[in-house]
């Protein structure tokens, strides 16, 4: 366990910047890039050198990647969908990366960081529109409601979970029934209403090379 936590904080540390990937832990004073401000690896500090265009770009597709947990194959496989949908890529693929299921839990408060998300979905604790769905990279639909399952809504996780839901606000496009542990999804989201700070245009220039 020591070892994942300590590989997770790495990828913020690599990317300079807090990527909030471990829920609570990254509002405290035990963060690692708050505790170690530079790049991991024995040498780093000393290699540092000014990025080129192309390592600029590269490195916000990672950072995107690493905030929505999505492999390299799938998040290319995004962009490629987002490039054929109507409007504007970046604004595309950021809006497909918000509806998948784990960052709309994470989204309603029902989990600390997508990861997280992620685990509880796999397991089978939700539902949509009452239905089974266990797959974190499903995509939720306009008028979706996502509600924990019955048989896990007693659990002390759960009960925990809802506690602290209702002192969270989801975005705008989301709404949340804390206490009944459910959510549903009122729109897409626009631009303006995804908190993610990143550049998506470096992204769709990466790819468009
Ligand atoms: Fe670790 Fe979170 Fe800090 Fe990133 S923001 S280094 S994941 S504690």
């Amino acid at each position: 366990m020591g070892r994942y936590t300590d590989a997770v904080c790495r990828q913020c540390r690599r990317e300079g910047e807090k990527l909030f990937l471990k829920g609570d832990r990254c509002y405290s004073e035990k963060c690692a890039v708050e505790r170690k401000p530079y790049v991991p690896g024995m040498h780093a500090q000393g290699r540092r050198q000014k990025p080129t265009e192309y390592g600029i770009q590269l490195r916000e597709k990672q950072k995107t990647r690493k905030i929505y947990g999505v492999l390299e194959k799938q998040f290319r496989n995004y962009f490629h969908k987002a490039d054929r949908q109507q409007g504007i890529t970046g604004e595309n693929l950021l809006v497909m990366l918000e509806r998948r299921l784990d960052n709309v839990v994470y989204r309603l408060g029902f989990a600390t960081s997508r990861a997280e998300a992620r685990q509880l979905v796999t397991h089978g604790h939700f539902t949509i529109n009452g239905k089974k769905a266990s797959i974190a990279s499903m995509l939720v639909r306009v008028g979706d409601v996502i509600q924990v399952k019955e048989g896990s809504k007693q659990s002390p996780k759960f009960q925990e979970i809802k506690e602290q839901a209702a002192y969270k606000n989801p975005p705008e496009w989301l709404s949340v029934d804390a206490e009944n542990l459910s959510g549903s999804v009122l729109a897409y989201p626009i631009r303006e209403q995804i908190d993610t700070a990143v550049n998506e245009q470096l992204i769709v220039e990466l790819y468009s090379r």
